[in-house]
């Protein structure tokens, strides 16, 4: 039977010990999450029953029945017999650990599955603000590694306690049953044991955490050099990022080998305590049978043998008694970072009396709205205009001014500290969001593409959309064209972030996905980066399309977009400075017109002023 042990614990990590939530109210939670496998739950507890006494009943019936009474005094038939027991002790061993491991396995899973599901679904709820303030790599930790830890804690940790509380108690009240004196004497080792199990298992976490800190830090820089591969080629800074990794990779080994080398010695040790504690229960156990007080000869050797293998399965349930705490903690450590999450109340929510808007006109009006990111740093002051149905409106203004900010204030991905924001006469507070963005297209200046297809891509916009709709937005923006001179054109893939694709070409893909949803109210962030004058000017016809017959509000940074609007709105310093057309705007010896000279430059011919912008900006 021997013992068993589980490295796996090893996988819980220790962060901050320090806790907010009642330890009482993380189990409540984690028990919430198993209400479900109440069934599950009964077998397994019942499966680990069998399996303890099934494994503690084998060394009991080898020694004192198949070798004391039934080998040692020739009693050949009911050897037979017990041989047939034996087996079916151990085929039922074993299929009670199997049951026990699947239906452990499954809970923990399902446990797993629901918790990142939840927390996945809370963070697609949760407010702009949040992930201003958190950051995303410690968000990924906490819906994978947490999660994990949890999962791990809950199989190998509590379950496996659980039945090897189970387990030693049964070897113990065997035990003694069988001899008061030899069952002492077999205690011997235990404190021996116990004192290993201390000393290893805090060497094996130390070890642990050392190799994820290491390997972690090996990542990193290679994640690190991956991106800033540019900047690593143009400053030929290959040697020290070289130098850097070989330094992070040279102490993740050096890392691995420390654990190896206290995995390495911790068999060794415990192969000697049960040499140690055999030899204590055969030179008792002999002594007393030398005695006559372990019965007749036949029975005593039996008794010994029993005792001897009950040593060996000592080990295994003390050294994860002793770990017990360590997986406790971490494992409600890490259910508070994930509860923590799951906590937090998105900031903007539908309110209880929110309507579905009706189809909108397009009408949009801020009404003394006063905002900042930070409630004690206003990035908007009291702005107000209204933007009437099918108007495009460009805001301009200098870097930090608050343009993006009052685009954000019109998704609602925030809410104005003062102030109203309405669109057809409703509050946007007031109705509900989905209904709304549904009639929004919005155009950002970075283009996100999704892993997929191009046709995926633009499908995002419409989700319903046919393949023929999606090719008509296609041609509409004028992105058609090259999508078909790709290798296996609307179907072809494309990676991360749309790699493959050249700027220009990502932003007519965003176009066609905005035209696709056909949306009353347009947002548009004019990209800033530089395009060659091919595609500027195939931008520029989209715009138009795009444009047409809806509201647009364009953060502007090309000419022909300020000149093309219907209004401009100056914003400085989270004001409105100016207001007016281009042509207005520029009688005004006003902010419009400097920054008209420094940014836009004066054009002479369309053609030139193309290039102009290309090449400057
Ligand atoms: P613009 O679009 O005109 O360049 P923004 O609206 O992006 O200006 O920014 C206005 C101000 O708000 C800037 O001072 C900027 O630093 C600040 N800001 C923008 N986004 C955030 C944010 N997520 N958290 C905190 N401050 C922000």
């Amino acid at each position: 039977m021997g013992w068993h042990f589980h490295h796996h614990h090893h996988h819980l990590e220790e962060k901050s010990t320090e806790r907010r939530m009642p330890t009482r109210e993380i189990f409540a939670r984690l028990l919430r999450y198993l209400i479900p496998y109440k069934k599950w739950i009964a077998t397994v507890i019942c499966a680990v029953i069998v399996t303890s006494a099934t494994g503690i009943a084998s060394p009991y019936i080898l020694g004192r029945e198949i070798i004391s009474r039934y080998i040692l005094r020739g009693d050949l038939y009911g050897l037979q017999t017990i041989i047939l027991i034996f087996i079916g002790i151990q085929v039922a061993n074993w299929a009670a650990n199997t049951i026990r491991m699947y239906g452990l396995g499954k809970m923990g899973q399902s446990l797993l599955l629901k918790m990142r599901a939840d927390l996945f679904s809370h963070l697609q709820d949760l407010s702009f603000s949040f992930f201003d303030r958190s950051d995303s790599g410690d968000v990924i930790s906490r819906v994978t590694n947490d999660t994990d830890a949890i999962g791990e804690a809950f199989t190998s940790g509590l379950v496996q306690v659980a039945s090897d509380v189970l387990s030693l108690f049964m070897i113990v009240i065997v035990m003694f049953s069988i001899n008061v004196q030899l069952s002492l004497a077999s205690m011997a080792v235990v404190p021996l044991i116990v004192a290993v199990a201390v000393i290893f298992n805090s060497k094996f976490r130390a070890a642990y955490r050392m190799q994820r800190t290491r390997i972690s830090k090996v990542t990193s820089k290679l994640q690190e050099s991956i991106s800033g591969i540019r900047e690593i080629q143009s400053f030929t800074r290959e040697k020290d990022v070289m130098k850097d990794f070989k330094n992070a990779n040279l102490e993740n080994f050096q890392a691995n080998l420390q654990a190896t080398k206290v995995w390495g010695s911790f068999f060794p040790t415990i192969q000697i305590i049960q040499a140690l504690g055999s030899g204590i229960v055969i030179l008792y156990g002999g002594w007393l049978a030398f005695n006559g007080m372990l019965g007749p000869i036949e029975d005593a050797v039996g008794t010994l043998i029993t005792f001897v293998m009950y040593v060996g399965m000592f080990f295994g349930p003390i050294f994860d008694l002793t770990n017990f705490y360590n997986t406790v903690q971490s494992a409600l450590a890490a259910a508070e970072r994930i509860f923590e999450i799951l906590d937090i109340k998105p900031e903007i929510k539908d309110s209880e009396d929110a309507v579905e808007i009706p189809p909108i006109k397009g009408e949009i009006e801020f009404r003394n709205v006063t905002f900042g990111y930070k409630p004690e740093h206003p990035v908007l002051h009291n702005i107000s205009f209204r933007i009437k149905p099918k108007e495009t409106v460009a805001l301009v203004g200098p870097t930090g001014a608050g343009k993006s900010t009052i685009i954000k204030l019109l998704c609602r991905f925030y809410d104005p500290q003062s102030g109203q924001i309405m669109i057809d006469g409703y509050d946007l507070k007031k109705v509900k969001m989905k209904s709304l963005r549904k009639q929004m297209g919005i155009v950002l200046q970075e283009t996100f593409l999704f892993s997929g297809t191009i046709m995926d891509n633009i499908r995002y916009g419409k989700i319903d959309a046919t393949d023929e709709e999606i090719i008509s937005a296609a041609k509409l923006v004028g992105a058609h064209e090259f999508i078909e001179k790709l290798p296996e054109g609307y179907n072809t893939k494309i990676g991360e972030r749309g790699a493959g694709l050249s700027v220009g070409q990502k932003q007519l893909i965003s176009f066609a996905r905005a035209l696709l949803r056909n949306p009353a109210i347009l947002i548009l962030d004019e990209a800033t980066s530089s395009i060659d004058p091919y595609t500027d000017l195939l931008i520029r016809k989209a715009m138009r399309v795009l444009l047409k017959d809806r509201t647009s509000i364009i953060i502007a940074h090309r000419l022909s977009t300020v000149r093309d609007a219907d209004r401009i709105l100056v914003i400085e310093d989270g004001r409105i400075v100016e207001e007016g057309n281009h042509k207005e705007l520029m009688m005004k010896e006003g902010l419009y017109k400097h920054l008209y000279e420094m940014q836009f430059k004066e054009p002479e011919t369309e053609a030139a002023s193309l290039s102009a912008i290309s090449g400057e900006r």
